[in-house]
């Protein structure tokens, strides 16, 4: 069996086109979406990811203000921009890039986001809606690209055994709820770094998300054949012969196209699904102003 591509560039795409029209509504009505970007520090795949997200902007005709601020920001600065953020009419998301430099506290930054611009959908005020199902919250733009790219595909979720390896608050665990949540109906297993037996876990699941930041993690040996593969894992791994000097891996060896029924490009799979489901997000905390 060679799996069909879960192709996260159509299906952002997709997405994006979904939007143009809400986007003209809102400027006919005198409002702009309009994204604020901060980011801290020179952490190098950070700015790759910022860069994607201000040209997504840009396709779309979704205003963008990117603030850069150096590594030696204090806490105290950030959290003034959050503030004045906050409070600018004209501006209807705020997006904090993680990760912040260890000297700040992400978490109490995160809370201080307004959860109605809190894009990322990271604030607890989201986060807690998002467990109770409720349709009033932005939900965390990984998991739910995730969740659009198997409805897009048509595969099939109800009743099926899922397995979320990863419980990070911004992907494993929304995730997990995601899956879990009324009109998905999948059965959903949670592995993390405790977990014992991961193999049997993996053997036992049609549908796999790995969310873990390790390289290659995931064996093919271990994914039941005609299994759905979903790799979030992106992984920079040195490469003498790249231009670049290195490679992006995922989660999941390659190899385990030869086993599973559907998978994820990496990258080109959940990537682009996370920058267009925050296109939706930014869209979507405008259309509020209307
Ligand atoms: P994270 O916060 O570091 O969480 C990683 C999770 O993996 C943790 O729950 C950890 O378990 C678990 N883990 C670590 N080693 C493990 C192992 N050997 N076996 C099983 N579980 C293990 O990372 P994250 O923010 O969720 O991101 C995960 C990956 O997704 C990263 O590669 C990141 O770059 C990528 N990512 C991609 C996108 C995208 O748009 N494609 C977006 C976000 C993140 P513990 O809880 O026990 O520590």
């Amino acid at each position: 069996m060679v799996a069909s591509l879960l192709d996260g560039k159509s299906c952002s795409a997709d997405v994006e086109a979904a939007l143009v029209g809400r986007i003209n509504n809102c400027i006919d009505a005198g409002i702009k979406p309009h994204l604020a970007v901060v980011i801290v520090g020179n952490d190098p795949a950070s700015h790759v990811y910022v860069g994607a997200k201000i040209r997504a902007c840009q396709r779309l005709g979704i205003k963008s203000t990117h603030i850069e601020l150096p590594e030696e920001t204090l806490e105290l600065e950030l959290r003034k921009i959050i503030s004045d953020l906050n409070v600018d009419e004209n501006v209807h998301g705020i997006l904090i890039q993680s990760p912040l430099p260890e000297h700040m506290n992400e978490e109490s930054l995160t809370d201080m986001i307004d959860p109605s611009k809190d894009v990322d959908g990271f604030h607890p005020v989201n986060l807690g809606r998002l467990v109770q199902s409720r349709d009033d919250c932005l939900i965390p733009c990984t998991p739910n690209g995730v969740m659009r790219l198997l409805e897009w595909a048509g595969i099939e979720t109800k009743g099926k055994t899922a397995l979320v390896i990863g419980r990070s608050r911004n992907v494993g665990m929304p995730q997990a709820i995601l899956l879990a949540s009324k009109g998905v109906d999948a059965t959903v297993t949670i592995g993390h770094s405790r977990t014992q037996d991961m193999e049997s876990q993996c053997l036992g699941a049609d549908i796999i998300i790995a969310a873990v930041g390790r390289p290659n993690v995931i064996k093919k040996s271990w994914i039941k054949p005609g299994a759905v593969v979903v790799d979030v894992g992106i992984n920079r791994v040195d490469d003498d012969k790249s231009e670049k000097g290195y490679v992006l891996v995922g989660d999941v060896e390659k190899s385990a196209k030869e086993v599973a029924s559907w998978i994820t490009p990496v990258p080109g799979g959940v990537g682009p699904m996370t920058v267009a489901m925050l296109m939706e997000n930014t869209v979507a905390a405008a259309e509020q102003k209307i």
